[in-house]
């Protein structure tokens, strides 16, 4: 279960002291009983990016690495200290894909929950819709194990392995419904 792994569990001893009075408040924070720090846990910032080619079908990834090893994923990752979210998505893109994008648009944020090292990690994915011009350079590195077009309203979500990801495409299949 994702929730014995959640930082309340796995976080036992105070970060400023080192005491083992480091209590959750079963909300959001710890308090150190022994020097009273509070230590918030936060959302962090990742991104993801919504690439159609000229058919309407959306750019698909399969990651390389755990967690999720092997599954249907969009392109993306974590925002970098101090960075935008717009440069991460942009950047990302690069690195995975080869590919530049020319013109961003926010989608929405979805909430997920990320297993790394045994802990699990909450984060906000942002969601851009991404405008690629030039497929031509497209190819596979960094996270990435290989990538697919598929069209948003087909793929089973089921091989997708992150919980945020399946409602972001599931979204956007909606969207592309209405039109
Ligand atoms: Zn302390």
């Amino acid at each position: 279960m994702l929730s014995d792994f959640y930082p309340s569990k796995m976080f036992k001893f105070c970060p400023f002291c080192g005491s083992k009075e480091f209590a959750w408040d079963g909300a959001k924070s710890h308090r150190c009983g022994a020097c009273g720090h509070k230590l918030y846990v936060n959302e962090a910032a990742a991104t993801v990016a919504l690439i159609a080619n000229a058919r309407g079908e959306l750019l698909f990834v399969r990651r390389r690495y755990n967690p999720a090893k092997g599954t249907l994923d969009l392109p993306g990752g974590f925002v970098d200290l101090g960075e935008t979210a717009e440069h991460a998505v942009t950047r990302e893109v690069k690195e995975e894909l080869n590919l530049e994008v020319s013109k961003l648009q926010f989608f929405g944020s979805f909430p997920n929950r990320y297993l790394f090292g045994e802990v699990v990690y909450f984060t906000l994915d942002l969601v851009f819709v991404c405008t690629v011009r030039d497929f031509s350079p497209l190819s596979a590195a960094d996270d990435v194990e290989s990538y697919l077009f598929a069209a948003p309203q087909k793929v089973n979500v089921d091989e997708i392995g992150l919980e945020s990801i399946r409602e972001v495409v599931k979204a956007y299949a909606k969207l592309i419904a209405e039109r």
